[in-house]
């Protein structure tokens, strides 16, 4: 087989993973949210369906990088990740994890703060703005431009920051969880974490939440580190019940598809 066909069987390959995982963390989110909170995405439907298209595309966006650097990577040897565990020290797993993490969520607010220039929010980040209040299935819905950033972190990463093939997983696995959880419209942690130091410096649903009612702040993914050294946290929003006011307000007063318009004139942030 050529190797310009196995890179494509591997770009395919990534593509229905990344898709798959998408449609059945999002999926078990949505359904934990019909058991727990039914009613919550009443009269969705419509914006529901333009998550799920979205999204799906973003996933075939993801699969392309990760589908040539895992070719790369089993074929080459591309790449710091290892499989021989004994190869780092065992400390060292959870410290590639939040190393990791702590990458990723520099990337990830600084970018989303450069999306919110109104130029480039028109572009490539009003498409996930215009889930008002998003849902579990908002997780990926981003235009290609959004996805393209998020796209590329870590299959770059992985050349720079060496990392156990487990250890990469867990990462993967809470990237997942996470983007689904932060905009399913409701708090999953306990209100003691959330509420307690440690919600002081990570990131869970109701930090998400406010990004979306307000947008000019809260722009981070992981921690509130980079919000809280450059002035942009705003604390935690809070959840309307099911069928109730809240931020359902904001979409029945129909805000346009751009940003609020004390936001939409700034030049930055
Ligand atoms: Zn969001
Ligand atoms: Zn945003």
């Amino acid at each position: 087989m050529s190797a310009a066909l196995a890179i494509l069987l591997s770009a395919l390959a990534m593509t229905l993973i990344v898709g798959v995982r998408y449609l059945a963390t999002s999926g078990a989110f949505a359904l934990a949210t019909r058991v727990t909170r039914p009613g919550l995405y009443k009269g969705l439907d419509a914006q529901i369906v333009r998550e799920i298209k979205w999204s799906l595309a973003s996933a075939a966006i993801y699969g392309v990088p990760a589908g040539i650097v895992a070719w790369g990577w089993s074929n080459l040897g591309w790449t710091r990740i290892y499989s021989d565990v004994a190869q780092y020290p065992l400390w060292y797993l959870p410290v590639s994890v939040l190393l990791y993490m702590a990458a990723h969520d520099t990337w990830f607010y600084w970018t989303h703060r450069w999306m919110h220039r109104p130029r480039w929010f028109r572009i490539a980040h009003a498409v996930h703005h215009q889930s008002r209040p998003p849902t579990a299935w908002a997780a990926m819905a981003f235009h290609p431009v959004e996805a393209l950033t998020g796209a590329v972190v870590i299959p770059l990463l992985v050349f720079v920051i060496p990392i156990h093939v487990a250890a990469l997983g867990i990462v993967l696995a809470i990237m997942t969880i996470m983007g689904v959880t932060n905009h399913m419209g409701w708090e999953v942690f306990p209100r003691f974490m959330v509420r307690g130091p440690l919600g002081g410096w990570l990131i869970t649903a109701s930090h998400h939440q406010r990004h979306h009612e307000r947008y000019g702040c809260n722009y981070g993914l992981y921690f509130r580190f980079w919000d809280r050294v450059c002035g942009t946290d705003k604390g935690l929003g809070s959840f309307a019940p099911a069928g109730g006011a809240g931020d359902r307000g904001a979409r029945a007063g129909g805000r346009d598809a751009g940003q609020p318009a004390a936001h939409r004139g700034r030049a930055a942030s």
